[in-house]
């Protein structure tokens, strides 16, 4: 009968049916009576009672349906409410009575969109756990069954003949060590993915370290017949406020693959900018560059442009990546410009001191 109202009542509206209703059956009693017994009761009875039945059937049974849907939702809310209590703190304190059921609707619809977003989190670290697991053992597959081939060999009867001896097990060093190399980039990049590097920051001049860092990679440079060199002939000290020894792996990674990648007879240049607050150091070389479609993801972990070649180089393929969480964790920025065939240039800036 009263459908045209609407689909789903509230307890208002379902109280003021029923009131009508029973406010209308009043009225159709007290008339009859009157009509029955004229004398029984007086006109104003007859508006009276009506009213007064109206009144009081509204008011008992909105207080009834809020009772019962309060007791209904009572456990569900409460749980909902410990739910969202942030971790270690104490649950909002809600007045439940008096909001329970202008509250609930929101409160659920909220509740359910910070669990959607927790669950796509959680989903998310899953795939990056499993991506991550099967990038390890794909890395370090390669150099053990490297490792247990010469061995096997060897064991075979290759022992016998001292050089040939001497070559497998040369060999097989130098695939212990590419592992080793693989094992120590992934501890490093667990802990700054863990939140477990702190910065040690301090005042250094950074032409100073980087100086250091071309003397020290001055020997692989030459086998390839690249020079390294500053830009500027005769910089001035640059002061900076960073992590040295975290700053010095940063140089020593950017500056091993402008080598690794680098072409015979090439050239690595170091170049200063000052930007304001900050010093842009850039790291340019004249190599085999990169494709701008592998840009995008060049300091992804494991990502290599060419795979087979950056692995016989004994690269972890981690490099990168931790050169970004470095920079990253001085809240400074990597930048990196390349061409195919022409060349590359990292940059990265850190703050003046
Ligand atoms: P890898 O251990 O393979 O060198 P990195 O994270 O240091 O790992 O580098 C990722 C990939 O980026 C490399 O495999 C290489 O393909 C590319 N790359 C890095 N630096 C250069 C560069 N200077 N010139 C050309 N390609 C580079």
């Amino acid at each position: 009968m009263f459908r045209f109202i609407t689909k789903n009542p509230t307890p208002q509206q379902l109280a003021m049916i029923s009131a009508v209703n029973i406010g209308g059956m009043t009225l159709i009693a007290v008339l009859l009576i009157k009509l029955i017994l004229p004398s029984a009761l007086a006109w104003w009875m007859v508006i009276a009672f009506p009213l007064i039945s109206f009144g009081s059937s509204y008011y008992t049974i909105h207080e009834s349906l809020r009772l019962f849907i309060y007791r209904k939702i009572k456990l569900i809310y409460k749980s909902i409410h410990r739910l969202k209590a942030p971790v270690g703190g104490s649950p909002t304190n809600v007045n439940m009575r008096d909001h329970i059921i202008d509250q609930v609707e929101e409160e659920v619809v909220e509740w359910a969109q910070d669990w959607t977003k927790e669950i796509k989190l959680l989903k998310e670290m899953e795939e990056y756990r499993r991506e991550f697991l099967g990038n390890v053992s794909h890395e370090l597959k390669t150099p053990i069954f490297n490792i247990q081939g010469y061995l096997e060999t060897l064991l075979d009867g290759a022992m016998e003949n001292p050089e040939i001896a001497k070559k497998y097990l040369k060999r097989a060093n130098s695939n212990a060590s590419r592992m080793a190399n693989i094992v120590e980039d992934l501890g490093y990049v667990s802990k700054f993915e863990a939140g477990k590097i702190s910065l040690d920051l301090e005042r250094f001049n950074l032409h100073e370290l980087a100086q250091e860092v071309l003397e020290d990679m001055e020997l692989s440079a030459s086998q390839k017949e690249i020079k390294l060199e500053f830009k500027d002939r005769n910089p001035k000290p640059l002061w900076v406020m960073a992590d040295r020894s975290n700053i010095q792996r940063v140089l020593i990674n950017l500056v091993s693959n402008s080598i690794k990648y680098g072409r015979k007879g090439g050239k690595t240049l170091i170049g200063f900018y000052d930007l304001d607050k900050n010093v842009l150091l850039e790291i340019s070389d004249n190599g085999r560059g990169i494709a701008q479609e592998h840009i995008p993801r060049l300091f992804e972990r494991f990502y290599r442009v060419d795979k087979g070649r950056s692995r016989a180089d004994g690269g972890s393929g981690l490099g990168l990546a931790i050169v970004k969480h470095i920079v990253e964790a001085h809240n400074q920025t990597i930048n990196v410009r390349s061409r195919a065939d022409v060349g590359s240039t990292f940059g990265f800036t850190l703050q003046k001191a």
